[in-house]
């Protein structure tokens, strides 16, 4: 037949929070030879509740298997030469399903039809879970687990989403009672269901993946038995290369292996992690301390410190939905770019409470310095300023706990597409910004691992090889002045504390 030869195929299924992509990749040169994309649903039901549904979530996942698969055998490509699939996942969401049934347990609580949902990462019910937990601790101490996590005490991470659940749902405290509540992040629940679920699923994640739970210790890289004491037993066994958390798989789709490099990923929310190698560095500035990768088995383990930042791209999102200042997400950089500037507009879109560096749930967005002269487009421009000062904060952070200043940022993510963003974030953070022109490095990152895990040598590659990998680079501006435009002065924020302390009733 006309099949194209090319050699083994690796692919990935890259379930984010915005959407599901699969990708597939020519392991020899990391080409992307065809993709497909599935937005998915997001529900707030209440203030401060995210949510999704993890059939929704599955059937996304097929749709755009199916559907990629297609496209390939339209192009001539023998889809058979798909040597491994790796899955890389938005970290920290958490659910639970009944291995009996397969199906999700969570139903939604007050609402008249049942949903199965899962709570997503942003989301902030756990609250008073998470104060809860801390009151216990000697000194009221959130980073009391530290030491063994890496992360404080917070509603961002699963420990507390399921503590939630089985505390505010029947059908979840009854599965456990009677042995057949599966607990996992969106990678163990798509990797049970692809692989048989009621009939055999494997129940499994990844060192990164459990790194962001707060059960799992990041020195023993096991999980840890005096964390579970208040949520039971796990058998979640731990398997390499297969799953990848988003974050991690980007950094290994950049190719930021040596002991320095960062890159920040700019989706939903932005996340900025730096490579400390096979040491856990234990951040004083509010940084988390993760497990990066561990490519194989008798493979060590390799760190981050990373920085999230709760609300970026999902700041769009709001000026889209809840506003309608724009259409589509590709319309604020049009719009933002057509002032120039925020003319002295403020935005701290801490909708989520606010992450790194402060880990204050309580925290909300406010927008000032508003004029009569402001209009829709200072906002845009604001918003970009926005995730471009977060970014900011991050890094400076991140420089004073490792003490060498950050020299280049590898960028990737949704978000990198608005240009302007990318020009600001280099302006703001004084060295250059460089993004790949393949921008689909979380999934690259997947499937590498995934080929390496199938003995498909796609590890030789060194970024030299790659005749397809290119990239932009954005340089900061100076002004004809010979000044930066953003001084550092400028960059520090201030405003931040200020949404801080508006909910705290100070
Ligand atoms: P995730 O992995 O979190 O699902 P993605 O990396 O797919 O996110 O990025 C999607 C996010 O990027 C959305 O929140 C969207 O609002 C934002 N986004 C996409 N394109 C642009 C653009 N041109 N300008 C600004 N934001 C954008």
């Amino acid at each position: 037949s006309n099949r194209i030869m090319l050699g083994p195929l690796v692919a990935a299924i890259d379930q984010g929070t915005s959407s599901t992509r699969f990708l597939v990749f020519n392991a020899k040169t990391a080409e992307l030879l065809s993709h497909h994309q599935v937005e998915i649903k997001q529900s707030f039901p209440k203030e401060g509740w995210v949510e999704e549904d993890p059939k929704e979530i599955l059937q996304s996942v097929y749709e755009c298997m199916d559907r990629t698969c297609e496209k390939l055998t339209q192009l001539n490509i023998d889809i058979s030469n798909i040597k491994a699939i790796g899955v890389t996942n938005q970290r920290e969401t958490t659910l639970v399903w009944d291995k009996e049934t397969g199906e999700p347990l969570y139903n939604a609580i007050g609402k008249p039809q049942c949903r199965w949902l899962c709570a997503v990462w942003l989301d902030l019910r756990t609250q008073s879970t998470v104060e809860r937990l801390i009151s216990k601790t000697p000194g009221r101490n959130k980073n009391h687990l530290k030491h063994k996590t890496g992360l404080p005490i917070s509603t961002y991470f699963s420990a507390v989403k399921l503590r939630w659940l089985l505390d505010n749902v029947d059908e979840v405290a009854e599965a456990v009672v009677t042995h057949r509540a599966m607990f996992g992040t969106v990678d163990s629940w798509l990797i049970w269901c692809l692989t048989g679920g009621k009939s055999g699923g494997v129940h499994c994640t990844d060192v990164t993946n459990a790194s962001r739970t707060m059960l799992f210790n990041i020195h023993t890289l096991d999980w840890d038995p005096e964390l579970w004491i208040s949520w039971g037993n796990t058998n979640v066994c731990i398997v390499d290369l297969q799953c990848l958390g988003d974050q991690s798989a980007a950094l290994v789709g950049q190719m930021c292996f040596q002991d320095g490099q960062a890159k920040n990923t700019y989706g939903t929310g932005c996340f900025l992690l730096r490579n400390t190698g096979a040491k856990p560095v234990m951040s004083d500035h509010g940084l988390l301390t993760t497990v990066a990768y561990k490519l194989g088995r008798d493979k060590p383990a390799c760190y981050a410190l990373e920085g999230s930042v709760a609300i970026a791209g999902a700041v769009v999102r709001w000026l889209k939905d809840n506003l309608g200042i724009i259409q589509t997400s590709t319309e604020l950089e049009k719009l933002a770019a057509s002032v120039g500037t925020s003319y002295g507009c403020y935005f701290v879109p801490a909708f989520s409470g606010l992450y790194a560096p402060y880990w204050e749930p309580s925290a909300r967005g406010i927008i000032c310095g508003l004029t009569q002269f402001t209009n829709r487009s200072h906002l845009a421009f604001a918003a970009l300023e926005a995730v471009c000062f977060q970014t900011r904060e991050i890094l400076d952070a991140m420089n004073q706990d490792s003490g060498i200043p950050l020299t280049q940022l590898q960028v990737d993510g949704g978000m990198t597409s608005n240009r302007l963003l990318m020009q600001l974030q280099a302006d703001i953070l004084c060295i250059p910004v460089v993004k790949p022109s393949m921008p689909e490095t979380t999934a690259l990152g997947a499937a590498m691992a995934a080929g390496a895990a199938e003995g498909v040598s796609v590890w030789s590659l060194r970024p030299e090889d790659l005749s397809e990998v290119t990239s932009e680079k954005f340089e900061p501006q100076i002004n004809p002045e010979g000044t930066r435009r953003f001084s550092k002065r400028r960059s520090s924020m201030p405003l931040t504390t200020v949404a801080v302390s508006l909910n705290m009733g100070e």
